[in-house]
Parts: C-alpha cells; sequence; structure tokens
C-alpha cells in the first residue's frame, strides 16, 4: 500500500502555470467544484479507498476552483462557501473531503499567524499549488488534559530545536509541510509554553509509514520523527500558541462538520438511488431518506448560521460548535448504516459506497476531536459555568 501510494506520488504532477482567479461568485465556485467532485473525484473513489491513491492532481483542481480560498480572510472570509464546498467534496469522497478539511485548516493557521513568510506562501496554498496538513490532534488533546503533548522544543538562537514523534499526520508527503505544536522546555527540563510552527517536511524529516488501517488508506498519512529538528521564525505560527489556538479552535471544528455533512448527504443520495426498485420493502426500514434528510438539513442550517461569525470567542459559540461536531459524527454514522440497509446486497459490495461510507463515517466519529474527546470538552465548558 505504502509502496502504491510513493508510486502515485511520483506519478501526480500538480504543477499549474497560473495564478489563481479571484473566485468572487459563491454559486461559481460551487459549482465548479461540485462538477469536479462528481465528475473526477466520485470515480476515483473506490482507488483512493481501497488502493490508497493520493489525490493531489485532483486537489489540485479542487484548489484551482477555489475549494480551499473562500474561509480565508484575503478572500471575504466566507465560511458558509467553505462549508459548502467541503461538503459537496465529501459527499463524493471523504478521504478526499478530509484532506480538504486539513487542507484549510492549515491554510488558516498560516493566515492567522500574520507572519509575512507564512502569507507569502499563502496563495500557492490555498491554489492548490503547494500541500499540507495539520498534525494537531495530539496537542488538541494535551491542551484539555487527555494526554501527553508529543512534541517537545528547546530555545536556540535564531528559532527552536524540535524533537518527538507525530504517529498520524494525513495529508502529506516530502516537500509538503503540516501545522504542529510543541511544548517549550526551559533549561531544567520543567514546561515553559507551546510553539506553533509550520513544519516543512524536507530532507531533515523522514516519514515513517503507519500501520494499514480499515479505511482513509488514500490519505497519505505518515508518522512524523523529528529529531533537533530547526524550527526557524520563518516557520513561526504563534508563540505562544495557546491564545492562538483558543482563537481559530471554533473554525477548526466547524469546518469539520462539512466531512460530516457530506458523508451524510452521500447516504442518502445512496438511499434514493435504490427507492425505485427497493422501496416497496425498504418502506418497512427505519432511518428513511426523508427523516435523514430533515435531520440533515437541521444541522445543515446550525452550522451556516455558525460560520457566519467562525472566530466568535465565546463559551456559548464553542459549545455549540462542540455540540453540532457530535451530532454531525453521530448522523453520519446512523446515516452510513441506514445506506447499507437500503442497499443491501449492493452495498455489501466492496465496491459500493455505502460500505465505503460506513468506514468514513466510523472515521468521522474518531478523528480528533473524537465524539468522546467533543463530550469531554463540552462537559468541561458546562462544569466551568458551576459555582465553585
Ligand atoms: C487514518 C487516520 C488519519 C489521521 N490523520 C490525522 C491528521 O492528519 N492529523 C492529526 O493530528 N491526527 C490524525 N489522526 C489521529 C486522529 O485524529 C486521532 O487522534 C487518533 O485516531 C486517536 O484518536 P482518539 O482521540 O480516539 O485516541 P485513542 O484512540 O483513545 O487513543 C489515545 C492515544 O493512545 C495512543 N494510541 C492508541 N492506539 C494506538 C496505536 N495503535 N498506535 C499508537 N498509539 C496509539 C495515541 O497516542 C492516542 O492518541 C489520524 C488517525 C487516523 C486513524
Amino acid at each position: 500500500m505504502k509502496e502504491r501510494k510513493a508510486m502515485n506520488r511520483a506519478l501526480v504532477s500538480t504543477e499549474v502555470s497560473t495564478k489563481p482567479a479571484p473566485w468572487a461568485d459563491d454559486a461559481k465556485v460551487l459549482a465548479d467544484v461540485a462538477e469536479i467532485s462528481r465528475q473526477q473525484l466520485a470515480p476515483a473513489a473506490y482507488r483512493i479507498d481501497h488502493e490508497g491513491y493520493y489525490p493531489l492532481d485532483i486537489m489540485a483542481k479542487l484548489g484551482q476552483a477555489g475549494a480551499y480560498a473562500a474561509h480565508q480572510d484575503r478572500y471575504g472570509c466566507r465560511y458558509p462557501l467553505a462549508l459548502a464546498t467541503m461538503t459537496e467534496i465529501s459527499r463524493h469522497c471523504g478521504s478526499t473531503g478530509f484532506m480538504s478539511w486539513a487542507h484549510d485548516v492549515c491554510g488558516l493557521y498560516m493566515e492567522q499567524s500574520g507572519n509575512p513568510a507564512l502569507l507569502a506562501r499563502l496563495d500557492d496554498h490555498v491554489a492548490g499549488i503547494t500541500f499540507g496538513g495539520t498534525g494537531l490532534s495530539n496537542p488538541m488533546k494535551a491542551l484539555t488534559g487527555i494526554e501527553k503533548m508529543a512534541l517537545k522544543a528547546k530555545k536556540v538562537a535564531g528559532g527552536y530545536r524540535v524533537s518527538g514523534t507525530l504517529p498520524w499526520v494525513s495529508h502529506i508527503a516530502t516537500g509538503q509541510y503540516c501545522g504542529a505544536i510543541a511544548a517549550v522546555e526551559k533549561g531544567d527540563g520543567s514546561p515553559s509554553h507551546e510553539i506553533m510552527f509550520l513544519l516543512d517536511l524536507d530532507e531533515r524529516v523522514t516519514l515513517r509509514a503507519c500501520p494499514e488501517f480499515s479505511g482513509m488508506e488514500g490519505t497519505s498519512t505518515w508518522a512524523i520523527p523529528l529529531v533537533d529538528y530547526f524550527v526557524s521564525e520563518d516557520q513561526m505560527i504563534a508563540d505562544p500558541a495557546g491564545p492562538f489556538v483558543q482563537r481559530i479552535r471554533g473554525a477548526f471544528v466547524l469546518l469539520q462538520v462539512g466531512i460530516a455533512a457530506g458523508v451524510i448527504q452521500g447516504s442518502i443520495d445512496s438511499i434514493r438511488e435504490v427507492e425505485p426498485v427497493l422501496g416497496h420493502v425498504n418502506q418497512y426500514l427505519h432511518d428513511r431518506p426523508d427523516e435523514l434528510q430533515a435531520e440533515y438539513d437541521d444541522i445543515l442550517a446550525r452550522a451556516m448560521t455558525l460560520a457566519e461569525t467562525p472566530f466568535d470567542g465565546s463559551k456559548d459559540y464553542l459549545l455549540d460548535v462542540l455540540d453540532l461536531r457530535t451530532q454531525g459524527a453521530e448522523l453520519s454514522l446512523k446515516a452510513s448504516t441506514s445506506a447499507l440497509l437500503h442497499q443491501g446486497a449492493r452495498g455489501y459490495l466492496m465496491s459500493s459506497a455505502p460500505q465505503r461510507r460506513i468506514r468514513e463515517a466510523q472515521f468521522v466519529a474518531i478523528v480528533t476531536p473524537a465524539i468522546k474527546h467533543l463530550r469531554w470538552e463540552m462537559a468541561k465548558l458546562m462544569n466551568e459555568e458551576l459555582p465553585a
């Protein structure tokens, strides 16, 4: 599988010669992304899921269509459009939807850093000329007290030296990059604060293969071991990282709802697809398409409202986002199971979309923040409201 991934990478050319169009027209961006997703991504979904094909070529086209621009301040901070494009991509391939989210939040880190060196790299990133993901699962859990920080940093002249291993980071390859966070240690080894930086996966880093996963095999997911990796000022996203993470975490989690929404809508599509031939007996199943569609519409409407104010730092806003993300994961699990039941043997074929979506939905439920992590965080936030 990993050999195939490496070979695929070698075959993929992501070179584009022109700078991006302005992507000012929401309807055109969405229509173009939907067309690429339907015509190019959907036929590749089996290859991505089963053969570990890393679809950078298709992601480059999505980038050129504006799929990764809308949420950026420099392109109008249009989170509703960013959610809509992520939904459209995930509807046809959850793996590419997840990588699109990773790419989007990486762009978010770069822009919100305000670092001129990272801002200079941003246009190529949003246009799908260069690619980068996010290694924030471990830090997100570490910052809330679930586990220990995997990367440690020491201050040195002109920057930091970072060591440790991130166990699984997707949408990366040699020559690409990802957002990362390390805990800074003082000279005596005691903790000081955290830094966030853009980890360039250059010749200093040897990516390590992960064990085979039950799904998401085309997401180019690797372990990143670092030994005294030098982080320069040009790579710095935030120092200290704490306030930065507080500021972007609502947007980070909210954008994931687009992956859930796509998996749910794709599942409903699969149910409707077999209504003409199986509707007479499928009517006896629970979680019928109209019921699921109503639940989906409610989730999407709430997401679009929250998307109007992605940097609202209030506790109520964050609780709403966490709750929505949890419900999105739960409805993904329910809708994908229902799609399999509705499609019957067709859906049980290895090549079928419903059985792939079941694994995509499971991923939505376990990727950070996993359902258990979301509930931990909500309980923590609610408890803060209790009198001491
Ligand atoms: C396909 C895939 C892609 C991913 N992509 C990214 C990404 O792009 N960026 C990112 O930051 N994270 C990524 N992750 C990690 C993911 O977001 C979760 O953090 C991870 O699945 C652990 O989830 P959890 O919170 O349920 O922790 P749990 O499963 O409850 O585990 C807690 C901790 O135990 C350790 N652990 C558990 N099982 C194992 C194991 N088999 N091997 C090693 N350690 C283990 C890990 O430290 C883990 O964080 C990916 C995971 C998968 C499976």
